[in-house]
């Protein structure tokens, strides 16, 4: 059995649920599982209707609209939404007479796009020829805890989906299940966090044994640079859980940063494929990645980061002074990502400029603290790299041929991402150089 997760631009219309369809009959005889995200730009707006009307905007219609022009090209029957339609009407209104919009209900209402979705493609398959059943997820036993907006199953979750998909599905259907969402125990609807849908595909195929899970995008794969950013990126036809761990967390576009760990748990290799070209064989990524790896794989950034540095020659041969920085960090709810310390500094990157900020007096007792903001994590992710001679050097020459300068520098032993901080404004010029200097040239 294998799970096959469509994103939204895969379903955003009649044309491509009609492509994916045909991707799914091809897989008929491995037993696909598909889960599905809303249509393309579904949970925007129904996250700005929820926003709206708790300032007394109402704009049910559009959203309504926006699903049912979609429904009626697949040529559905308006029944199979017009319940969900109701309650959605009926939430939006309860949110604006009073005006509070709390992350219960917002995830309540983010999860309509969904099961909206998987109604209008299980019918339309079925319609088509190939039987189809829409399933919420939570049906099948995905139930979670109270975390709204960030929502974990439980543990004892994967019993309880082998339980009930033996039970509910039978043997001759393709299951459509919603991604993204989730319910606790007393029935609240939550969501595993924005672009959650491969996250909730990987914790589907774990829980279920799959042999393979596919997650369906508008890409070839996972590319070596951000495809709208450098034109000449290509293809990376393996790669190890830990580099795409990496790369997804430094913002590669394609994967959501938790994906890959249920699958790296359970030793389920995940492919990602492109809709648009099923025929492009994607990436691969498994626990063995490339053999013999030969060159950089990836590389990815993440803007609009925190930079604090905290300068003090109290640090000078003194036992346990970072503990207690990090001590006050965690405190705070600070995460840091990338940290390089000399004898008398350190300095460190986060993402969140208010956690940061509220740290500060607890800080200052440790030394002289400063916070730069428009920073920038730019990562080469690669294994080895500090056993390839001059690999450095030549990420560093590119970073000066493109007129960057490098605030920060984290590189550790057997790690496999070299890191840096540059200012924002020097990522459309930084990212191009360095991916010609690392993959353009022979
Ligand atoms: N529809 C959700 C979102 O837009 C989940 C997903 O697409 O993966 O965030
Ligand atoms: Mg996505």
């Amino acid at each position: 059995m294998i799970v096959m997760k469509f994103g939204g631009s895969s379903v955003a219309n009649r044309q491509q649920i009609a492509k994916v369809m045909e991707i799914v009959q091809s897989r008929l005889p491995r037993r696909p599982i598909v889960v599905s995200s809303a249509h393309k730009g579904m949970t925007d707006n129904l996250i700005n209707a929820a926003k709206a009307a708790a300032n007394r905007q109402f704009s049910l219609p559009d959203v309504i609209d926006f699903q049912s022009e979609i429904a009626q090209e697949l040529g559905c029957p308006p029944e199979i939404l017009s319940g969900l339609y109701q309650d959605l009407s009926d939430l939006l209104r309860g949110i604006g007479l009073v005006r509070e919009l709390s992350p219960r209900s917002l995830d309540h209402i983010a999860s309509f796009g969904e099961r909206m979705a998987v109604r209008c493609i299980a019918d339309f398959f079925t319609r088509q020829g190939l039987k189809s059943q829409a399933y919420d997820v939570w049906d099948l036993g995905f139930i979670t805890d109270a975390n709204f907006g960030c929502a974990r199953p439980l543990a004892d979750y994967d019993q309880r989906m082998r339980q009930a998909f033996a039970e509910l599905v039978p043997p001759d259907v393709v299951p459509i299940v919603t991604g993204f969402v989730g319910q606790t125990e007393q029935g609240d609807i939550t969501t595993v966090g924005r672009n959650g849908s491969d996250l909730t595909a990987t914790l589907v195929g774990a829980a279920l044994g799959a042999e393979e899970v596919e997650i369906w995008t508008d890409t070839d794969g996972v590319m070596t640079a951000d495809p709208s950013v450098v034109p000449g990126a290509r293809n990376i036809p393996l790669m190890r859980f830990d580099e795409a761990a990496e790369l997804a967390h430094f913002g590669g576009r394609v994967l959501h940063p938790s994906t890959l760990l249920p699958a790296m748990e359970r030793g389920i290799p995940v492919r990602v494929l492109n809709t648009n070209h099923p025929g492009h064989p994607g990436t691969v990524i498994d626990r063995q990645g490339e053999a013999e790896p030969q060159s950089v794989t990836s590389i990815a950034y993440k803007e609009n980061q925190v930079v604090l540095t905290i300068s003090s020659t109290g640090m000078l041969q003194q036992a346990g002074f970072l503990a207690k920085v990090f001590q006050v960090l965690a405190r705070h709810d600070v995460v840091v990502d990338m940290i390089s310390t000399s004898e008398i500094s350190v300095s460190l990157t986060s993402d969140r400029l208010d956690l940061v900020k509220r740290a500060i007096p607890d800080l200052e007792e440790f030394g002289e603290c400063q916070v730069r903001a428009g920073k920038t994590v730019l990562v080469v992710v690669g294994r080895n790299l500090a056993q390839r001679g001059g690999q450095g050097a030549e990420i560093l020459k590119a970073m000066a041929q493109a007129g960057a300068r490098v605030d920060m520098v984290s590189l550790g032993m057997g790690s496999i991402n070299f890191s840096m901080v540059v200012d924002d404004a020097d990522i459309p010029k930084a990212v191009p150089i360095l991916h010609q200097v690392l993959f353009e040239q022979e």
